[in-house]
């Protein structure tokens, strides 16, 4: 088990315009990986506005650190210049990321120049779905990774190379999970059945969702979760769908 968190960065994502579409992706990943994704933080394109952001995180030491959005080529793209500000790092030609643009494109020119341009230390991550490269830092024990904000770009280099180097340097861990859909019992009465399960099976985390009314009954979906224990979710769905039983309700899914 590992803790992370993700920093969003685009003005986009704060003006109601693109949907956080990573921040979703990367905390399924994260999770799935056995991370718990303690928090996720977006903020514009504005140096000032990352580098605070950076610090905030930095400061709780979480294991891994993945940041998305702002490597391009424009010069609104600012992520770099953000990590460089709060860590007291220049950006420099980084022979390895001005290899993997120029794979990438014909010929150099100054946008395609900048996202060779890296934070001293770093490590540049291939892109094989754009020309900005992925970056990856580590700051004391912290692991950060920067990565392009086109979501095809950011699930490859996440899949190719930030779940290896991950796994390399931390304790990675599995996630199992299963779901009953509940009918006939309002949150209120589910509540205490819930609880009896979480008391039941301390290695298994259980949250009801409302899916809102269908003919009059209420209908909920039981999230059966745990990180280390895949028998006690089987053996938590079956005492929950036997205790629901008991109380009324339909359980709808098999
Ligand atoms: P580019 O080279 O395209 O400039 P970039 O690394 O600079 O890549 P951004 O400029 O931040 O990335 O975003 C590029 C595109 O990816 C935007 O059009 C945006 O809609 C999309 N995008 C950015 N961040 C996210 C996000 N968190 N979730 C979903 N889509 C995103
Ligand atoms: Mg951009």
């Amino acid at each position: 088990v590992f803790t992370a968190e993700i920093l969003s960065v685009g003005d986009e994502l704060l003006i109601g315009k693109t949907t956080n579409t990573n921040l979703t992706w990367l905390s399924g990943q994260l999770t799935h990986l056995g991370g718990i994704v303690r928090r996720g933080l977006t903020v514009r394109d504005e140096i000032s506005e990352i580098s605070e952001a950076l610090t905030l995180i930095l400061g709780r030491k979480p294991d891994a650190v993945i940041i998305s959005g702002g490597l391009g080529p424009t010069f609104d793209d600012k992520t770099l210049q953000g990590i460089a500000h709060n860590l007291g790092l220049c950006l420099r030609v980084d022979r390895r990321a001005l290899d993997l643009v120029k794979e990438r494109v014909g010929e150099l020119n100054p946008g395609r120049l900048k996202m060779a341009h890296l934070p001293e230390g770093s490590r540049a991550l291939r892109n094989p779905k754009g020309t900005a490269p992925g970056v990856y830092l580590t700051v004391g024990k912290v692991h950060l990774f920067a990565l392009p904000g086109v979501p095809s770009e950011m699930r490859a280099i996440f899949k190719n190379s930030v779940v290896s180097l991950l796994g390399k340097e931390l304790p990675l861990g599995f996630f199992y999970e299963a779901s009953l859909l509940s009918s006939g019992i309002p949150e209120s009465k589910m509540a205490p059945i819930i609880s009896e399960g979480m008391a039941q099976f301390p290695e298994v985390y259980i949250k009801s969702h409302p899916l809102g009314m269908e003919k009059g009954r209420p209908k909920i979906i039981l999230h059966i979760t745990s990180q280390t224990n895949e028998v006690a979710v089987q053996e938590a769905r079956e005492m929950l769908r036997a205790r629901v039983k008991r109380s009324g309700g339909i359980v709808a899914s098999p």
